[in-house]
């Protein structure tokens, strides 16, 4: 983890100085750069924000509160007292402004594969007989595709696969539902998700979206675009920790017709009531299946106070500036055709993540992280570099592109 040498043989010693130099000056004008100071890091460079955020270093004595104080001495007070009850519905408000969505139309719980399934199969129902597709992202994140599937099974309609910019032409009078990722997981590809939701729309549709990718790290406007339902993870981006409950958008307009596959007692109306026949509560609580899994819960919750006063434009000016800065620097270190960015470079198909297809890729991305530049691998031979502006700096960016040519360097060949 030397931060002195530079073994690599392409780039000079001024171009490597003149980099360096920049990025002290980027971070210095960096209005985020003191968030950085809310994570518990160490000096390596962590660019696997994408896959498991960073923890906020006062995550963890919220959390014994939790534990101690909520659970320990006032065990069942504090469904009412601590407000374990309402947390799904408070924290989807917490998360509401950083997907660009008004109150009351987000609630947390269960897992993204889990909201996946119900947002699909709801969806289903809100479109209606007649129309009897899915049409999934051809590139999808596995669970997706494999959730998807099985709803289409369920509810008696046909998957069809198809590449995000292919949708406005597979649109017709049978399409019943559309899922689409906002940004692609392994090439890290910015779809367009007002154009794509206006084209769903216009062929009657009703369409879903997921943010794993984007929330958190760039401005998804759920109301503004007119998403229907929209479902993502708070473990990537926002922090929330190993395994965070997920959450699920259902704008309010579709609200009442939202009829879960998973009606479980919370989202019933009178979930105290005990009664045998099924009345769904009104509003966001509507998407809620059982008993919100409370700590892990309580965990995001507190983690989300890195976000507070963050405005997400500044996150997504941040992003750009960082991704286009690294891509610069592997420019200059890393001897040419070594790797091939699988990102787009045009700002408006860029998530916030920069992925390299690159021979070996396995045993580069080993010698990196033992080098403390930690990123990760899609297989076979794409490293993905995930950007979250929160607590990454230009001095990373550099240092992992002088690494990245370092370790390439010496497996040349190999
Ligand atoms: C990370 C991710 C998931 C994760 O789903 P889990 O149910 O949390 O395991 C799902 N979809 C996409 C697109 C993702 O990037």
């Amino acid at each position: 983890m030397s931060e002195t040498t530079t073994t690599n043989t392409t780039a000079s010693a001024t171009t490597t100085e003149a980099l360096r130099e920049r990025a002290l000056k980027l971070d210095a004008a960096d209005q985020l750069a003191d968030r950085r100071e809310l994570f518990a890091l160490d000096d390596g460079v962590y660019l696997d924000g994408n896959s498991l955020g960073a923890l906020p270093a006062h995550v963890p004595a919220r959390v014994q509160d939790v534990l101690t104080r909520q659970w320990g001495e006032l065990r069942i007070r504090s469904w009412e007292e601590s407000g374990w009850w309402t947390a799904p519905e408070r924290i989807g408000d917490r998360i509401a402004p950083l997907v660009g969505a008004a109150a009351g139309q987000i609630v947390v719980g269960d897992s993204t594969s889990v909201n996946v399934f119900k947002a699909v199969v709801a969806a289903a129902r809100i479109a209606g007989e007649g129309r009897d597709e899915i049409l999934v992202d051809a590139t999808t994140f596995p669970t997706d595709g494999y959730i998807a599937a099985s709803a289409a099974r369920l509810t008696g309609h046909r998957i069809v696969p198809v590449a995000p910019a292919d949708v406005p032409a597979a649109l017709g009078p049978r399409t019943a539902v559309v899922l689409l990722n906002q940004v692609d997981y392994r090439s890290g590809r910015l779809h367009d998700l007002p154009g794509l939701t206006a084209a769903v729309h216009a062929a009657g549709a009703v369409a879903v979206w997921d943010l794993c990718h984007s929330a958190g790290a760039l401005p998804v406007g759920l109301d503004e675009h007119g998403v229907d339902l929209a479902v993502g993870c708070t473990y990537k981006y926002l922090n929330g920790g190993p395994g965070s409950p997920a959450y699920l958008y259902v704008a309010e307009r579709h609200q009442a017709a939202f009829d879960s596959p998973l009606p479980g007692w919370n989202s019933h109306a009178d979930p105290f009531g005990m009664t045998p026949d099924y009345a769904p509560a009104d509003g966001s609580a509507r998407g809620r299946v059982g008993t919100p899994d409370i700590v892990s819960m309580l965990t995001l919750e507190a983690a989300l106070d890195a976000w507070d006063g963050v405005e997400v434009d500044a996150v997504r000016a941040k992003s750009l500036a960082l991704t286009d800065f690294f891509l610069e620097c592997v420019e200059a270190y890393v001897p040419a055709g070594r790797v091939t960015s699988v990102t787009p470079a045009a700002h408006a198909e860029r998530g916030s993540q920069v992925a390299l297809r690159c021979d070996n890729a396995e045993s580069v991305m080993r010698r990196l992280i033992e080098r403390g530049v930690v990123g990760d691998l899609r297989r076979p031979d794409v490293l993905r570099f995930g950007f979250t502006p929160l607590y990454v700096g230009f001095a990373d960016a550099e240092r992992a592109a002088r690494v990245l040519a370092e370790v390439l360097a010496e497996t040349a060949g190999a």
